[in-house]
Order: structure tokens, then sequence, then C-alpha cells
């Protein structure tokens, strides 16, 4: 008689929690804060967005340093498919960010109102806005247009940071 294998379609719910290492001070000033923290290469100066303990051209340590929340789009897409923790925002744009000061790019959402391209476009200057229940988690913020900062921010929901 041959072998046939039955299988029952369910799921599992796991509760876990893992450790942000080296990175911890990262989330830390962000949801207590609302700080933007980069680190700087101790040899080169390079600034480093997201943060790296090490420099990643030097490999030698970089001090933490607290970074300007403003910053310009280096390249963007708009998300239409998603994951069920991010549909009810679709659509928005997913860019990278080089903030001021900072010599690297950090991938984070842009929201906007009425998102069209040209809003997300390469060039264009951006703004951190913060949720007011912070987690320590990178949704803890997400950058708007600048000329739409003060929208959101005075939504109950969210706040502004410097
Ligand atoms: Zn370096």
């Amino acid at each position: 008689m041959d072998f046939q294998a039955h299988e029952i379609r369910d799921k599992i719910q796991i509760n876990y929690k893992y450790s942000l290492g080296g990175q911890s001070k990262f989330f830390i000033e962000l949801m207590k804060n609302k700080k933007i923290l980069g680190t700087k290469c101790t040899k080169c100066g390079r600034i480093w967005m997201p943060p790296r303990i090490n420099c990643s051209e030097c490999y030698v340590p970089a001090d933490w340093v607290e970074l300007k929340q403003t910053g310009v789009i280096d390249v963007s897409t708009i998300v239409w498919y998603t994951t069920s923790a991010f549909v009810e925002n679709i659509p928005y744009g997913v860019a990278y960010v080089k903030l001021d000061g900072a010599d690297t790019s950090l991938l984070q959402g842009i929201f906007s109102e009425n998102l069209v391209p040209s809003k997300i476009k390469k060039g264009s200057r951006v703004k951190a806005v913060f949720k007011k229940e912070r987690e320590g988690k990178m949704t803890d913020f997400f950058f708007v247009p600048e000329g739409e900062y003060e929208n959101w921010i005075n939504k109950p929901e969210f706040e502004g940071g410097e």
C-alpha cells in the first residue's frame, strides 16, 4: 500500500523577544526622545545611517551622533502590495533617504497626503514624523514631504521631533 501523508492546514502563533544588541541605543533614543542617531567612524569620520557599530570601510569602532531629522530622497518607489502589517497604509512610498549630515541612506517609509510619484522623486526633501505611541521599532517614525510636515504633526496620533 502506497504511503500518503495527510496534511492539515493550521496557524502557529509565537510570542518571542529578540535583542537588538549593539544597535539598541538607536531604538531606545528613537522611542524615548524622538532622536535619530547615526554613528561616526573614529578613523575616517564617515557618518553611517543606519548606524553601524564598526565602520564598514575602516573596521574600527564608530561613535554615536545625533542626526538632523531632515533629508533628501535618493531613490523611491510606491508600494501597492504589502504584508498585513502595512496594508492599511497602501499606497505609500518607500525610499532611501539621506539625512542631512549623513554619508549613507536609510530605507524608510514615506507617507504623503495624495501620494503621487512626483512628490517622492529623487532629490525631494523630507522630514521625520513620529508616532506618539512609540515601541522602539523602525515603524515609530516615517518621512513626509517637507511641505506636508505641519499637517502631519497636527494629526492626533503623530508629533514632530526636533
Ligand atoms: Zn571609517
